[in-house]
């Protein structure tokens, strides 16, 4: 991975370029680059208080019918065939099991058999094929383009629970790498793991964004989008002025729609009332709202 940045302390930028991508004279905008003007964070001191949309990325930026979690989930139980030397059958027990009890397959890894997180990362998550599965994305882009136009965002920031190196990846390949600002995403060389939908994860992000999240006025300036039911009401309970659940399946639709706490976090589940949370079932949808 070809990643640089300036070491000039705070906001200090980030470029990465995915070698991947042969760059198309046609169509620059295509470059296999992803240009973050302000890195990882913190923000300066200066910028304070903005106005701030926070975009997941996987399963939100492309679709679930991509079947990218599909080819993790294999990665992921090869890994623990591999480095656990277990069965099928054994290993496909102990993902599931630590899976459920801690939200992520590698806390499980980590905790338990002292796993090298970021050595996983790389056998995981940077090593699937996203070059088969995803492509230059214009009407995401011009989405994306039309939100920031139009309805003043100072900044646009991506949260990921993935590691940085496959947020960037899959931004490259989007064909979307100069329109975000910044970004956070989970740290696996930390433990314990701090990812969505954590309040601390939230916390850590906006503190890192300079935004004062007990400032109810300032909260209601932020926007939200992600794909996750328990990300978006996580986001929803802390105060994100804007709350958007991408819900492309069906079946999803259904369930989320069927459960007894449903009016209380997306009232009519038509949109009609802002301060609940907005549902859309594509991305493109994203300037509707
Ligand atoms: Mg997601």
């Amino acid at each position: 991975m070809t990643t640089s940045s300036m070491s000039n302390g705070v906001g200090s930028s980030l470029h990465y370029t995915n070698p991947e991508i042969t760059p198309d004279p046609q169509n620059p905008v295509y470059d296999g680059q992803v240009n973050l003007k302000y890195g990882i964070g913190p923000l300066p001191q200066e910028l304070q208080n903005k106005k701030i949309f926070f975009f997941d990325i996987d399963n939100c930026l492309y679709e679930r019918s991509t079947k990218i979690h599909d080819m993790m989930q294999v990665k992921i139980h090869e890994y623990f065939k591999a480095n656990l030397k277990l069965s099928d059958e054994d290993a496909h027990k102990l993902h599931i099991s630590y899976y459920t009890t801690y939200g992520l397959a590698l806390e499980g890894l980590v905790r338990n058999h002292q796993v090298d997180a970021l050595e996983y990362n790389s056998q995981v998550d940077d090593s699937l094929d996203l070059k088969s599965v995803l492509s230059y994305n214009p009407k995401l882009r011009q989405t994306l383009l039309d939100i920031k136009q139009n309805q003043d965002y100072d900044l646009f920031w991506l949260i990921t629970n993935a590691y940085k190196t496959h947020a960037l990846r899959v931004v490259s390949f989007l064909g979307l790498g100069d329109l975000f600002d910044g970004l956070t995403f989970c740290d696996y060389a930390q433990s314990p793991i701090i990812c969505k939908p954590m309040d601390q994860f939230f916390f850590n992000t906006l503190k890192n964004v300079n935004i004062d999240y007990n400032d109810k006025q300032v909260m209601q300036k932020q926007s939200f989008v992600d794909d996750s039911e328990i990300n978006v009401k996580a986001a929803h309970r802390l105060g994100f002025g804007l709350v958007i659940h991408y819900i492309e399946i069906d079946s999803d639709y259904e369930k989320i729609k069927s459960k007894s706490d449903f009016k209380e976090y997306y009232g009519n589940g038509d949109n009609s009332d802002k301060s609940k949370i907005q549902i859309i079932r594509s991305i493109l949808e994203l300037n509707k709202i």
